[in-house]
């Protein structure tokens, strides 16, 4: 098939998307992303085609919403809008996180449960995909607040979940705080202690590692990348925008690993450290985001740093770009200023940070590309793992859940590797090995039950 024939195919496919899911962009991008890799690859392969495996696999087996109403503080009755999207159960029950945040909308969790299908399927464990939240803000909501809004959430979604059936965690706004308040009046409701959220608190079931290993593997999957190219992490400048939990997870391990990390973010912009943080400086940002709810702006006070006010941190001169805050944080003109300034790698802690064209460049540029359904597959990994000890109702130690993270974002990366082309140079791209090594997984699955 001619370049012409293969564009066109993507033309006509993305016409049929956009014409069954109007307004919905951010669907369409992760949709158009994984079919331009797909396409071309299933072109010969009949039995992919005539199932109409990728057709399929961009309807969600269901998506349900629902009212969520609560109490504020002052007595009043607040009403937000729940969802969750069951994507595909064909590798494993659904999986993915709850997002809390006035961005979501069935779009944004649509795009996230097609991304998580590929991702989940990468980690080479049985776990379908899905994803859910809610429009709520928990900014500014004081912790009775966020108690009556989790409760009321959890009284509707538990018709939906359960340990065999569909694992919610957490993700933007859900962190242990949420998951706890959620597992236990999920617990009241159907009087059982079952494995049915992950990200839970050790004391009730939780997995040691589980918060930290979204960042931890991001980190490790850019050293598998860069070994693999000839790369050491040791010594690099990084760049890290967003200052949540992935965010800090990755800049707490690249600097373990020897990287200078110089920035982190927030929704108001970023902060450039030319010293780079150390132990005691990210002590500082974990109280200041987890304890105090304050914004990175101070540190630039505390520590004598820059801070550039409505700014990503993509216009620093570094080696390394770790996008961890959130969806379309690199367009193409961010890019280019990250090649003209010999960016070596760009590894995606979020899910779909780098717009398409975005992506696109740094490919024929020869930057390093680590798409986020790999690079950031180590948290639901750790959720896998997490649902496995509840299973056997014991817990696996630190040290181990360790060892098992960095093995399995090696695979990963093998996963990659193995479906993956290579330019002239040498340089893999890994976007595609991703797509094909997640399609593959899922589309066979799919094939041996028939059409359904
Ligand atoms: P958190 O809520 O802990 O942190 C999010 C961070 O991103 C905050 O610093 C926040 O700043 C910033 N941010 C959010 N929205 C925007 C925006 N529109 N513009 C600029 N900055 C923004 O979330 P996580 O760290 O858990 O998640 C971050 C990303 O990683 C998301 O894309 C998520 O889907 C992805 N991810 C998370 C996993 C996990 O295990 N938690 C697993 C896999 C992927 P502010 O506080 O100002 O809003």
């Amino acid at each position: 098939m001619s370049d012409n024939h293969i564009t066109k195919s993507l033309e006509d496919f993305m016409e049929h998307v956009t014409a069954r899911n109007p307004g919905q962009d951010e669907f369409h991008q992760a949709v158009s992303e994984v079919a331009s890799d797909v396409l071309p690859w299933i072109r010969n392969k009949s039995e992919y085609r005539d199932a109409r495996v990728l057709e399929r696999l961009i309807e969600p087996d269901r998506i349900v919403s629902f009212r969520v109403c609560w109490f504020d503080d002052n007595g009043d009755v607040q009403i937000n809008r729940g969802y969750r999207v069951q994507l595909s159960n064909a590798i494993g029950p659904y999986k993915g996180g709850l997002r809390f945040h006035p961005t979501v909308n069935e779009s944004v969790l649509k795009f996230l449960a097609f991304e998580q299908t590929f991702k989940n399927a990468l980690t080479g464990l049985p776990l379908g995909s899905g994803k859910g939240g809610s429009d709520f803000n928990p900014k500014g909501k004081s912790d009775r607040e966020i108690m009556r809004f989790c409760q009321s959430f959890m009284t509707e979604c538990c018709r939906y979940i359960g340990a065999d059936t569909d694992i919610p965690a957490g993700d933007i706004g859900v962190g242990a705080r949420e998951i706890g308040f959620m597992f236990g009046q999920y617990k009241r409701i159907k009087g059982e202690f079952t494995g049915v959220l992950t990200g839970k608190g050790l004391e009730y079931g939780g997995s040691a590692l589980r918060s930290e290993a979204t960042g931890y593997g991001a980190v490790h999957f850019a050293q598998c990348m860069l070994e693999q190219h000839d790369h050491q992490l040791d010594g690099l400048t990084v760049a890290i925008s967003g200052s949540g939990n992935v965010a800090l997870h990755a800049a707490e391990k690249a600097i373990t690993l020897g990287a200078k990390v110089v920035s982190l973010s927030d929704s108001g912009g970023c902060i450039y450290d030319e010293n780079g943080f150390n132990d005691e400086k990210m002590a500082w940002v974990d109280k200041l985001k987890n304890e105090q709810g304050g914004r990175i702006s101070e540190y630039a006070n505390e520590f004598d740093a820059e801070y550039f006010e409505g700014k990503t941190p993509w216009h620093l001169d570094v080696d390394i770009a770790m996008p961890c805050a959130t969806q379309n944080e690199i367009d193409n003109d961010d890019a280019r200023t990250l090649i003209k300034n010999k960016c070596i790698a760009v590894v995606e802690g979020a899910n779909m940070p780098t717009s398409n064209e975005a992506i696109s460049s740094f490919i024929d540029a020869g930057v390093l590309f680590a798409p986020a359904k790999a690079a950031n597959a180590g948290g639901v990994a750790m959720s896998g793992l997490e649902m496995s000890q509840n299973a056997q109702k014991r817990s696996w130690a630190a040290d181990e859940l360790a060892q098992c993270l960095e093995s399995i974002m090696g695979e990963i990366h093998s996963r990659c590797i193995e479906h993956a082309t290579k330019t002239e140079d040498g340089v893999i791209n890994y976007r595609y090995g991703a797509n094909i090594a997640g399609f593959k997984k899922v589309a066979d699955a799919m094939l041996s039950f028939g059409v359904c």
